[in-house]
């Protein structure tokens, strides 16, 4: 019978250490490799050069390097890049790159598919087939930084959590991938650089407050009416708006960070008078951002884009109520690249 082998990258660098200690070898041995596999983002055991042929053979024998690989990556006219990522077990899922004038950001998945029924979202019409380990999120993140370095000159400079998936529903997975990315020994981007965004699961953020996570939060609010929001974000029904208040009142008081929401007008459906009060209710609690993002269509025949006047409507409103708001043009539409269009078309 053919023995598993372990992937090489679940191991931390300390258990990296014992297995050459425990296997006659210096310790040091570990932490040269563990170089190879984070900083270096090596795809194999043969590129680790200054490692003897032997021991390479070794951890040939013993592990595996689940390396993703980008199955098909297409290019929008704006710029923006879509990589399909093939994971070890065949499933794919999707990461974004967009380019701005002063910025690259990434957008990654945290999950194969969604375990959320999101109305509005292509990817909830994939279930969910399992979570990213912490090395697939941080392999699509250095594809990404080596594809920005090659068709814009520059790194990545941010990542945003809005690709596929929840991500504190994965919650431990994304933290381990946060902490490469920002290790010293993975890419030292600054936790700054980096938006978690959620569809709003109370306890985890509450979890985030206590482990005082440096990175920033958005939320996909989408609603401020409870009616509203379970409508067209089913799972709101378990987590009703006064219990993620509750946990945002709870992250705010211990981080004092703002709080970004995510929001997009639709047609008839949270486009009035009565709608943006409660948002601007909502928001009472502590210092927040309102980012009006753009409808990208998924060909469900339900959802509409509001039209400018109810977008010029709630600018309005928020901007009186001492609400920052940005209205955000999507990226990437073209190829399907925009917020909740990721579905593994392709
Ligand atoms: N599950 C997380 C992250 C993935 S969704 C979350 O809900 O935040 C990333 C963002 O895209 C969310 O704000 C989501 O509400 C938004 N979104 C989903 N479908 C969209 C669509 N068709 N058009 C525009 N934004 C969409």
């Amino acid at each position: 019978m053919e023995i598993k082998k372990k992937d090489i990258r679940a191991l931390t660098k300390e258990q990296l250490r014992n297995f050459f200690e425990e296997n006659g070898d210096k310790a040091f041995r570990g932490n040269q490799v563990y170089e190879w596999l984070w900083q270096k983002s090596a795809h194999s055991f043969e590129d680790m050069t200054n490692i003897s042929l032997k021991t390479r053979q070794m951890l040939e024998d013993s592990f595996v390097i689940n390396h993703i690989r980008v199955n098909q990556m297409q290019r929008s006219e704006d710029g923006t890049i879509k990589n399909a990522v093939r994971l070890h077990d065949d499933l794919i899922v999707e990461s974004v790159l967009i380019p701005t004038a002063t910025r690259t950001t990434a957008c990654v998945s945290s999950q194969v598919g969604c375990s959320l029924d999101c109305k509005f979202c292509a990817t909830a019409r994939l279930k969910r087939m399992r979570n990213l380990n912490p090395d697939e999120i941080y392999d699509q993140v250095v594809a990404i930084d080596n594809e920005s370095r090659l068709y814009h000159d520059r790194p990545l400079s941010n990542i945003v959590f809005m690709g596929m998936g929840e991500p504190l529903m994965n919650y431990n997975n994304v933290l381990k991938a946060i902490d490469k990315i920002t290790s010293d020994e993975g890419l030292g981007m600054s936790p700054k650089r980096i938006v978690v965004s959620t569809s709003g699961v109370p306890k985890m953020i509450k979890k985030m407050a206590d482990d005082g996570v440096k990175f920033k939060l958005a939320v996909s609010l989408h609603s401020a009416i409870d009616e509203v929001r379970t409508s067209i974000m089913p799972f709101n029904a378990t987590f009703p708006l006064a219990s993620l208040r509750d946990a945002l009142e709870y992250w705010y008081a211990k981080t004092k960070n703002r709080i970004t929401y995510e929001y997009v007008v639709w047609d008839g459906i949270n486009d009035k008078r009565k709608d943006v009060d409660a948002l601007v209710e909502f928001c009472k609690f502590a210092p927040s951002k309102v980012n009006l993002i753009e409808y990208n269509p998924i060909d469900d025949g339900i959802f509409q884009q509001a039209n400018s006047k109810a977008i010029d409507m709630y600018v309005d409103i928020l901007e009186k109520n001492n609400i920052t708001v940005t209205v955000r043009r999507s990226r990437g539409k073209d190829i399907d690249a925009a917020c909740g269009q990721l579905a593994n078309k392709t």
